[in-house]
């Protein structure tokens, strides 16, 4: 503990003018630990370097998340060695994505090792077990307001409850997710107006096991789109998205069923569990640059539609950690590993961004979707080499376990 000093150029902790300041050192200090930040810490510890993530939630709570895990974020989980695990959780395979208009046709196509349902809660727990196991440390309830620095050291100022805190690392490593413009109360949302989005998500579950979706179904609503999957424990996940402020969520979802038939249909056979509902606004989903080594929707979320954001959170955080470990070992300046890391993350997931982008506007359009639904259908190659073009490397399948090994065969 030391002398009171002013954060000068913090926002957040502007106010605090006379706090006592702690510092604490480490050699890799991750800022959020989300799917990104965990991957990076664990992959690091694993490299045998020190590493602290610093969360400022206090305890780990439900995330909004559509909960779809692409086939290439999968193969991440195997190269770290928490598959089978989360296998044995009871993670569902999906094989097949639909598209379900209201009118006209559907659109089905069937991927190998397209992806997985799992909640975010189950997944972020593994992650954070295998990073504690590694000897990696977090700091919860501690909020990163600004970094300083770059060569050699930098300077990390955050505040734990009220106490400012300094946190001194070789490289910091952003992984705090989108800027969502607010955690939004229930009744009342501020409406974002170059980022109008709404989102929401609420675990369902189904006495019939036959009712649960076997693929991961998007359905185009009147304003916006809802995504469903299957995930462990035989429940599913419902997420939707919407231009449109949600002030009453469950009456939202009410009256969306009207604009689909199908999600009406899907809905009629699902209990909506609401003591599970998330709910958070204001999304942007262009690339972004916090200023320092940026990893999964620190970097810009991609558009939730093509369900990559976890797939790139997790891929992003293994190639961070392995820029920062042959860049500390060969020495090179941070903004070095910082300027590598932008140029392999551009060509990585360029793509998949602008693919997703355009799904993402498409949706929200009807009669668009329908004739691109028309048109999928009538090229089956041209789709499935669509969907593949919207992730990165598939596994040829998802693993031993029966259950999951069957829907890849
Ligand atoms: C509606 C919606 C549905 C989605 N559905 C899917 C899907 O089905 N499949 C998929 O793959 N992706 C989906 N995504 C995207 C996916 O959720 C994200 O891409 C993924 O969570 C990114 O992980 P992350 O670790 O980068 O960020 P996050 O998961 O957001 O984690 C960031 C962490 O940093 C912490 N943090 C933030 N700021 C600070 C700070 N200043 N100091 C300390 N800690 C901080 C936060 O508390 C949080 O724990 C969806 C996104 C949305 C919006």
């Amino acid at each position: 503990m030391g002398l009171a000093i002013p954060l000068v150029g913090l926002n957040e902790l502007q106010s605090t003018i006379r706090l006592m300041t702690s510092t604490r050192q480490t050699e890799i200090l991750v800022v959020g630990a989300g799917p990104a930040g965990l991957a990076t810490g664990l992959a690091l510890s694993r490299q045998g370097r020190r590493v602290m993530v610093a969360e400022k939630a206090r305890i780990r709570r439900r995330k909004l998340c559509g909960e779809f895990l692409s086939g290439d974020g999968w193969r991440v989980l195997e190269d770290l060695g928490l598959s089978t695990r989360l296998m044995r959780a009871g993670v569902h395979a999906v094989g097949a994505a639909v598209i379900c208009p209201d009118t006209g046709n559907h659109w089905r196509q069937t991927v190998g090792g397209l992806g997985v349902g799992c909640s975010r809660s189950l997944l972020t727990a593994e992650l954070e077990r295998s990073f504690f196991a590694s000897g990696g440390r977090i700091l919860r309830g501690c909020r990163v307001g600004a970094v300083e620095g770059g060569s050699g050291r930098v300077m990390v100022h955050a505040r734990e409850g009220t106490e400012a805190t300094r946190i001194e690392a070789a490289v910091a490593v952003a992984a705090g997710g989108h800027r969502s413009q607010a955690r939004v109360p229930m009744q009342s949302q501020p409406v974002h107006r170059r980022n109008p989005w709404f989102a929401l998500a609420v675990h369902c579950t189904c006495d019939e096991v036959q009712h649960l979706p076997d693929a991961v179904e998007l359905y185009p609503l009147s304003h916006g789109y809802a995504g469903l999957v299957q995930i462990e424990g035989d429940r599913a996940n419902l997420c939707l998205m919407s231009d449109r402020p949600i002030s009453n969520p469950m009456r939202y979802i009410g009256e969306i069923r009207g604009s689909n038939r199908h999600l009406d249909n899907r809905l009629r056979v699902l209990s909506l569990d609401s003591s599970s509902l998330a709910m958070s606004a204001g999304f942007d989903f262009r690339a972004q640059d916090p200023g320092f080594l940026a990893v999964g929707d620190a970097a810009g979320p991609p558009a939730p539609v093509l369900g990559q954001g976890l797939a790139m959170a997790l891929q992003s955080g293994l190639l961070a950690a392995q820029l920062i470990d042959e860049g500390l070992q060969n020495r090179l300046p941070v903004e070095q590993i910082h300027q590598q890391m932008r140029q392999l993350a551009s060509t990585k997931f360029g793509r998949r961004r602008r693919l997703g982008s355009g799904l993402h506007y498409l949706l929200r359009h009807p009669m668009l979707t329908r004739m691109v639904v028309a048109g999928m259908n009538c090229a089956p190659g041209l789709s499935h080499w669509l969907v593949r073009q919207t992730r990165g490397p598939l596994p040829a399948q998802l693993g031993e376990c029966p259950q999951v090994a069957s829907a890849t065969a």
